[in-house]
C-alpha cells in the first residue's frame, strides 16, 4: 500500500474522537446541565445569578458540559438582546489567587489572541504585568474589566483547585459589588477534579462559590456505550467497527474510572492499531485492537508514573521486575529486601532498611503499579507482591533509569513469561 494512500482508512474523521472536540449537544448530562441552567438563568433579567460550583472525578463531562451549557446561555442571551460577556480560565500551573486574577485580566485584554474557546471579551487595554501589585488592586482592577465589558459577565474557573487554600478571589468576586461598589452582575464557576480541595474550602468561601453544588458523578458502561456510538459514528469511516468493540471500550472505562476521556482514547488508540496494522485492504477495529490499546495505554501510564519515583521507588520496582522474570513472584517482602540490596549496590545505591523499603512497596502498590497479596495461608500471615502492570512495560520504563536490562528480558523468555 502507498504510504499515504487514502483509501481503506479507518478514521473519517479523527478529530472527533480527539479529548477537545466539542459535541454539538451534550448527551447524558440533562440533569447536571438543567441545575447549571437555572442558576445561571437570572442572568438573562439583568439580574444576580447563582455561583456555581461543578466537582466530580476526571474525564466525566465536567469542561464539555460548561462549553455546551455557555453556548446555549449565549445564545439565549442573544434572542433576548441582552449583552452577555465570558471570560473562561484553565487554572492549571497557576497556584495562587492573585495569579488567576492576573490572568483572568490578561484573558480580557489579549485582544483576539484568546487562550480560551469560551472567552468573549476583548478590552483595548494594555495587559498587566505578572508580579508587583498589591492583591487588591489587581481585584479592583479585573472588577474594572468586568464594567468595561458591560457588567453581566460569567467567569469560569476550570481546574481551581490548583490554588489551594490561597483561596481568597473565591470570596471576593461574588460580593465584589458590596466592596468595590461596581456595577456588576457576576456568575462565577468553579471546576474541580479534587474531591479535599471543597472539603477543605474555607466556610466564607463555600457559602459564597457554592451556592450550587453539582456532583458529576462518573459514567455507567450504559451511558458510556451511547456517547461513544455517537462519536464514533462521526469520527470512523463506514462499517469499520466490528462488533462488541463499543462495548469493551465502555466496559473497561466503567470499571476503572468512568471517565468518557478514557473510554475516547481506547477506541482512538485502538483505531491506529487498525489502521496501522496489517491489513487485508479492509481494515476493521476489533476487540483485540482495544485490549491493545488498553496495554498500550496502560505502559504509557506506567512510563509516566515512573518519571515521578525516587531512585529508590525504581530500585524496588527493578527488584520486582527481576523477580517476575524469574518466575518467582508474588514474592514476600522478606525475600524481595534480600534482592533489592544486591539490586541496589550493583547499581552504585545504599539499600534502604527493610522497613523503608516496605514504604516503596507501598506506594507502588498504590500507584497501581505492584499488585499485594495476603498469603494466610501455612503459618504466620504474610504479605506478598507482584506486578500489576505488564512486565514488558515495567522494563521499558525502567530502561530509562538503567543502563542496560536485556538480561532482565532474557531471563524472562528464558521463564517465558514475556
Ligand atoms: P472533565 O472536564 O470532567 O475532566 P471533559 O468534559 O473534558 O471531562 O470530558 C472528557 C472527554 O469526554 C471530552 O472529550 C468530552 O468531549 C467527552 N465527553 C464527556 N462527557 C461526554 C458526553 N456526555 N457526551 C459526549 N462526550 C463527552
Ligand atoms: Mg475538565
Amino acid at each position: 500500500m502507498a504510504r499515504f494512500d487514502l483509501d481503506n482508512l479507518v478514521f473519517a474523521n479523527k478529530d472527533v474522537l480527539r479529548e477537545d472536540w466539542q459535541p454539538d449537544n451534550l448527551a447524558e448530562r440533562d440533569a447536571e446541565m438543567d441545575t447549571c441552567a437555572s442558576a445561571l438563568r437570572p442572568l438573562l433579567r439583568g439580574n444576580q445569578p447563582d455561583n456555581l460550583f461543578l466537582y466530580g472525578l476526571t474525564g466525566v463531562g465536567k469542561t464539555a458540559a460548561t462549553h455546551a451549557l455557555i453556548t446555549e446561555l449565549l445564545d439565549a442571551a442573544a434572542d433576548v438582546e441582552r449583552h452577555l460577556e465570558v471570560v473562561e480560565l484553565n487554572c492549571t500551573g497557576i497556584t495562587s489567587s492573585y495569579q488567576v486574577a492576573v490572568n483572568l485580566v490578561n484573558e480580557m485584554r489579549t485582544g483576539d489572541a484568546h487562550s480560551h474557546a469560551l472567552t468573549t471579551v476583548s478590552l483595548e487595554k494594555d495587559p498587566l504585568p505578572e508580579t508587583g501589585h498589591p492583591q487588591k488592586r489587581v481585584f479592583r482592577e479585573l472588577l474594572k474589566d468586568f464594567e468595561s465589558a458591560g457588567g453581566d459577565v460569567i467567569v469560569v474557573l476550570d481546574e481551581i483547585d490548583t490554588i489551594g487554600s490561597d483561596d481568597d478571589i473565591l470570596y471576593e468576586l461574588p460580593r465584589a459589588r458590596k466592596t468595590y461598589d461596581i456595577d456588576v452582575n457576576l456568575g462565577l464557576i468553579g471546576i474541580s477534579n479534587d474531591f479535599k480541595f471543597r472539603e477543605n474550602l474555607s466556610p466564607k468561601v463555600k457559602d459564597s462559590l457554592c451556592e450550587k453544588e453539582v456532583h458529576f458523578q462518573p459514567y455507567d458502561a450504559e451511558q458510556l456505550v451511547r456517547i461513544l456510538e455517537k462519536r464514533a459514528d462521526r469520527a470512523l469511516a463506514e462499517g469499520v467497527l466490528a462488533e462488541g468493540v463499543v462495548p469493551l471500550c465502555a466496559a473497561m472505562a466503567a470499571q476503572d474510572s468512568g471517565s468518557a476521556r478514557q473510554a475516547l482514547r481506547l477506541l482512538r488508540i485502538a483505531g491506529d492499531f487498525a489502521e496501522n496494522g496489517p491489513s487485508d485492504g479492509d481494515p476493521r477495529i476489533t476487540e483485540e485492537h482495544v485490549r491493545r490499546a488498553e496495554e498500550e495505554i496502560q505502559r504509557q501510564q506506567v512510563v509516566e508514573g515512573m518519571e515521578e519515583l525516587t531512585r529508590h521507588g525504581k530500585l524496588v520496582l527493578l527488584t520486582v521486575a527481576h523477580l517476575e522474570a524469574e518466575g518467582e513472584t508474588p514474592e514476600r517482602t522478606k525475600v524481595i529486601h534480600q534482592r533489592y540490596r544486591q539490586v541496589s549496590k550493583r547499581e552504585g545505591s545504599d539499600p534502604l532498611k527493610r522497613r523503608a523499603m516496605h514504604d516503596h512497596l507501598t506506594d507502588l502498590t498504590l500507584q497501581g503499579v505492584l499488585t499485594k497479596i495476603d498469603d494466610t495461608s501455612g503459618r504466620g500471615n504474610y504479605n506478598q507482591y507482584e506486578l500489576d502492570v505488564e512486565l514488558d512495560s515495567a522494563i521499558d520504563a525502567l530502561e530509562v533509569e538503567f543502563d542496560d536490562l536485556t538480561a532482565v528480558r532474557e531471563t524472562a523468555h528464558r521463564n517465558h513469561v514475556l
